[in-house]
């Protein structure tokens, strides 16, 4: 099928019950149908008319030629030795999105890594999504469709959802927030499963705060001085530390949610005892819990090096059995070998 067939069918994906009404109505179908199409595509997954078999084989044929179910496509699935998968889909336009589908240890528990732009703006020196620089934001449908997508593959129930893949989710924000509404109100997943990490654009966490959506929000630190992360994360030069910092400790205060503190691990980078020290002082009025993440190097002419275990741990302590006494967790590594970092595949594919 062609771009152009494609962007001349109406997408359900997305529609609302009445919207779905109105749609079928305008194509000569009982507005009852509606609700069964709704049905399909979101506790079934489906992506073709063909499944439902509640319809009539003539109604699927007008559905067919009139509508699709999403218009996200398939481009290429990487499987780690641990189950990790890693998807990159095509958009009707030949953007391409990208997504993880983490299995954690008992197999019980899924959790979905989602991107919500084409490349990223923020353009971080460790990050391959921020060497292809912004292209693109993507539609609420867009970034919702990924899980539906990945539910379909893999038969799996989602359970848990980070908005950290590519892209900074709050730079597109209008969209983030109305796919929240899809991911929990149609998807079904709770909204206390849904984190949104962000590099720190204060006046949309002052705004999502307002909103009181009582998702957790990470924020992308790195580094507790703003010479360090002028650097790692160089939105800091418009909204420097200190303020992030003030912007989560009233997004606690309207909200009641403890946030989330992401670290990198970079190997003498920001990884020393002394910026322990610093991001405990930044940090000790803040309700938050740490999160340390070793870094994957992405070849050998990677410029950035993980950090040792020895160091990891020594920073973790520092922060946890001293005085700081604030919890912090070391990320369990996922999909190392087909992973390396966000925005990989798509570099690939480009
Ligand atoms: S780490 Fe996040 S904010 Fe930074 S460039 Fe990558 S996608 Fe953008």
């Amino acid at each position: 099928m062609s771009n152009l067939e494609t962007s001349e069918k109406t997408n359900l994906f997305g529609l609302s019950i009445p919207e779905l009404e109105d749609f079928v109505v305008s194509i000569g179908l009982e507005k009852f149908r509606a609700k069964q199409i709704y049905k399909w595509i979101y506790t079934k997954n489906s992506r073709d008319f063909d499944e439902i078999t509640d319809l009539s084989k003539k109604a699927r044929e007008i559905l067919k030629e009139k509508a699709q179910l999403g218009e996200l496509t398939l481009i290429a699935r990487e499987i780690s030795n641990d189950g990790t998968e890693k998807f990159l889909f095509a958009t009707s336009e030949g953007e391409k999105v990208e997504s993880v589908l983490m299995y954690f240890d008992d197999q019980s528990s899924h959790s979905a890594c989602i991107s919500s732009q084409v490349g990223c703006a923020v353009a971080c020196p460790f990050c391959a999504t921020g060497t292809l620089g912004f292209k693109k934001n993507l539609s609420a449908a867009q970034i919702a469709e990924q899980i539906q997508f990945m539910q379909n593959i893999s038969d799996k129930r989602i359970d848990n959802v980070v908005y950290m893949g590519q892209g900074e989710p709050l730079n597109n924000y209008d969209n983030v927030v109305k796919s929240i509404n899809i991911i929990r109100e149609d998807i079904g997943i709770g909204v206390r499963h849904i984190t949104v990490s962000t590099s720190g654009v204060i006046h949309r966490i002052e705004q999502l705060g307002d909103l009181d959506l009582q998702i957790t929000l990470a924020l992308s630190l790195h580094d507790p001085t703003d010479e360090g992360r002028d650097f790692l994360v160089p939105i800091n030069k418009k909204w420097p530390v200190f303020e992030v910092i003030e912007s989560l400790k009233d997004y606690y205060n309207k909200t009641n949610r403890r946030v989330t503190i992401e670290y990198v691990m970079l190997k003498d980078v920001n990884d020393s005892d002394e910026k322990a020290q610093q991001l405990g002082y930044l940090i000790k009025d803040l309700h938050c819990h740490v999160n340390l993440i070793p870094y994957n190097q992405t070849d050998v002419h990677d410029p950035f090096q993980r950090s040792s275990n020895a160091q990891i741990k020594s920073f973790k302590n520092i922060l946890m059995k001293t005085s700081f006494n604030k919890t912090v967790t070391i990320r369990k590594e996922r999909g190392h070998d087909i992973n390396a970092a966000c925005g990989q595949l798509a570099n690939k594919h480009a």
